[in-house]
Formats: C-alpha cells, structure tokens, sequence
C-alpha cells in the first residue's frame, strides 16, 4: 500500500511510523525545512493523569511507544512521573477527592497522595511555603519536543524507508492523489492530512462551522540549571486542575475554580495555569497560557509572561529562574471530541485537532487507526 502523509507533526510523524511498520510504502511532505509547529514548541509532557477515563488506554499506548523510540532509536525520553503540588486547602481537598473517587479504578495502581515531608523529597523544585501536599503519578514522561520530532525522520527513513519531502507545501488534495506547490502530482492509495492549526489550506469546508479552533500558548524556557539539579518529576499547581477533563468528575472543583476566578480574573481571561518540565540539557520549560480563535494577534502580551512566572512562584523554586527563551505555540483544538478526524473521500482523510494533547496522544491513536486500516499481519515485518 502507498501512504502519502501531509504535515511533519507529531501527528503527521505517529501516522508514518505506524503504517510504515505495517509494511506500507509512505511518503511524508511537509512544506517547512523542518518541523517548526505545536510539535517542536510544547512541554514535552507525556500527561497521561490529565486524559479523561476513555484516553487512558490510548495515552498508555502512546506512552510504550515512546519508551519504545527511547530504546530503538535513542531519543531522549524519561519516564519521570508527575506532582500535583497543593498549597491551599481547596486544592489539597480535591486531590484527596480525586484520590477516593479513584480508589478502585486502574487509574489507582499509578497514584499515590503525598504528604507534604514526602513531596519535599520527591522534587527539590516544591515550593515549602504553604506545601500541604501533592499527588503523585508515576505514568508521565519527558521529552525534549525539538530533539526528538526533528531526530524521527531520519530512524523512519533508516529503519523503515519512509521517505520525507521537506519544503514542500501540498496545495491541493483528493482521493488517490497530492499536488505539490511546485505542481508535482503524486499517486497514493491511502492520504492522511495531518495539516495542524492550518485551516485555510487543504479542505477550509471542511473545517468552516466545525468547534475546531487554533489556540495561542505562552511558553518560555530557562538556561541549563547549575550543578546538574534535577527537578525530578514534573511539576504542576492548583491551577492546572481546573485545566484537564480528569478532574472534572470531583464536586470540589466548581468551588475551587470560583476562588480562583474571584481572586485573580486574569488567569481565566487569558486561560493561564502553570507547570513544569525539565529536558536534558537541564532547561527548565514553564508556561503556559490558552488563547483561543482566529483573531488572536501574532504579539505576545508580556503581562502573560508576568503572570505565568508570578504563579510558578507561588508553586516553585528553582535555583536559577533566568529566561533563555521565550516563544508563543498555536495548536488546532476540536471541542467535541479528543480530536478531529473525517474522512473527505474513500482513503482521504484529515487528523488534527489534538489540543494540548497531542505529544501524548498522537502515537496511540496512530497504532487504533493503523490496526483497523492494516490489522495485523504485517506488523514489525518491515524492519530493515
Ligand atoms: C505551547 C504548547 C504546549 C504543549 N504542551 C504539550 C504537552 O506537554 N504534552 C502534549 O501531549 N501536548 C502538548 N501540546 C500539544 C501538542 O504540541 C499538539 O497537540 C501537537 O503538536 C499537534 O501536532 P500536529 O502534528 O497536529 O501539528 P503541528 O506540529 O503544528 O504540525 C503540523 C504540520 O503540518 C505542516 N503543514 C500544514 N499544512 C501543510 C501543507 N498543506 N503541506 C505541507 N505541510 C503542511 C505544518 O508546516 C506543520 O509542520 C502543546 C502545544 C503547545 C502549542
């Protein structure tokens, strides 16, 4: 089977790998000379706890194949875990809920409440001031986003074939076939469209009216960390439970986000919850913020940063806090579902639309889709 895939995402990236395994011949166009989206610009966060029940299967999956990628291709990923540090009352309280809400369920084997003491000695980055406590989940993993999307080309291409055409923009797709900006028509039997937060390229009808829209994110990164500190697992507050569907289920959270929303209105108004990474050169990756819609202006705000920085004070201490970098990412957000996925004609079909999820997801739901397309019998067998 011939598989032509349109953007060099890491959604673009998980489709090739997986039909590429199951012995299809693929080609990759993307039209920049190297990745440059969402997936080069995120926290590298393999965030399990934060998919809802219906993903953990698919966020578990996705998470193998990276180890999986750590061990067969030598991209950096550490299986570091995370902390949901709580330094107010309402905030510890829904941990707990959480915590009992789920003592039966699988989710349970991977989560483990901490007491304050315990947290101290699971991430020197806790903040003491305030610290009740934190929950801690052993499923998260870390990646560096632009070593290991931009380093995947190449082991697919080595270890599969898997042939990519860099600056090169696809202008016009339908059943069976690409057309290239520089009008090279290529034939395939099987086309994924992987195009990210580019609506107005390939198929703007099919996009117009849907609850999909890009979303703007503040991020910024410290220099390397002095005397090899690690901050251990990565770190996220009470904000950021008010942000994933996991913890929508517990009764507390409306209260909790009222408080927020009294006391500082501006983290609801630019969408602002902070967390923590660490990749392996010892930078440390804050953000972020979540702006949503097309009229979302190219120019950051620097209160943004300011609050940002402002609340990761709150939860964090790191022994130097100098800004390396500082960039905004816009990723494609479907409202109504995980992600969005239609298919335009028989072996046609766009994918995006992941959200924030999408380092998490992606690999997952490539290996379900590629399973139905190509079930089976030529998995792993065209290793070479
Ligand atoms: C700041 C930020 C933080 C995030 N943090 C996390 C996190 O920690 N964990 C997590 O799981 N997710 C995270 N995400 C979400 C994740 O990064 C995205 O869901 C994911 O990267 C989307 O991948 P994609 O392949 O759809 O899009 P992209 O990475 O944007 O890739 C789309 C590609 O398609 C190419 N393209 C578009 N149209 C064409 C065309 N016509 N022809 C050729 N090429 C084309 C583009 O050039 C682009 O390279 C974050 C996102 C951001 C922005």
């Amino acid at each position: 089977m011939k598989v032509g895939i349109v953007g060099g995402g890491i959604v673009g990236l998980a489709h090739a790998w997986s039909a590429a395994e199951r012995g299809a011949q693929v080609t990759l166009f993307e039209r920049t000379a190297k990745a440059s989206g969402a997936s080069i610009r995120n926290f590298g966060m393999i965030w399990v706890i934060g998919q809802p029940d219906a993903a953990q299967s698919t966020a578990l999956r996705s998470r193998s194949r990276w180890l999986t990628l750590r061990d067969q291709a030598g991209i950096w990923v550490e299986p570091c875990g995370s902390l949901h540090l709580a330094h107010h009352p309402d905030e510890w309280g829904l941990l707990e809920e959480y915590s009992h809400l789920h003592r039966h369920s699988e989710r349970s084997e991977n989560l483990r409440l901490l007491s304050r003491e315990e947290t101290l000695l699971k991430s020197p980055a806790a903040n003491p001031d305030g610290l009740l406590g934190s929950l801690w989940s052993q499923t998260e993993c870390c990646v560096d986003p632009t070593s290991a999307v931009r380093s995947l080309p190449a082991w697919l291409q080595k270890t599969y074939g898997v042939e990519f055409r860099f600056s090169t923009a696809v202008v016009q797709a339908q059943a069976g076939e690409l057309l290239t900006g520089a009008g090279e028509r290529h034939r395939f039997d099987e086309i994924i469209v992987c195009s990210g937060e580019d609506f107005a390229t390939l198929f703007p009808e099919v996009f117009h009216n849907q609850p999909i829209r890009p979303c703007k994110l503040h991020m910024m990164r410290t220099v390397g960390q002095p005397d090899n500190w690690r901050i251990g697992p990565h770190v996220a507050g009470g904000l950021t439970l008010r942000h994933y569907p996991n913890f929508r289920s517990c009764p507390s959270l409306e209260k909790l986000a009222a408080r927020i929303e009294s006391q500082s209105p501006e983290l609801d108004q630019y969408g602002i919850h902070v967390m923590a990474s660490q990749n392996q050169f010892g930078q440390v990756v804050l953000g972020d913020s979540h702006q949503y819609g097309l009229d979302v202006e190219p120019f950051d705000d620097a209160r943004i940063d300011q609050w940002i920085l402002r609340e990761l004070h709150k939860i964090i201490r790191l022994p130097t806090w100098e800004i390396e970098s500082r960039w905004h990412g816009i990723y494609a957000k479907y409202s109504e579902g995980l992600f969005f996925e239609r298919t335009i004609a028989p072996g046609l079909h766009v994918f995006t639309g992941l959200g924030g999820n999408g380092m998490t997801l992606s690999f997952g739901l490539a290996e379900e889709y590629w399973d139905r397309k190509l079930p089976n019998e030529n998995s792993n067998q065209s290793v070479r």
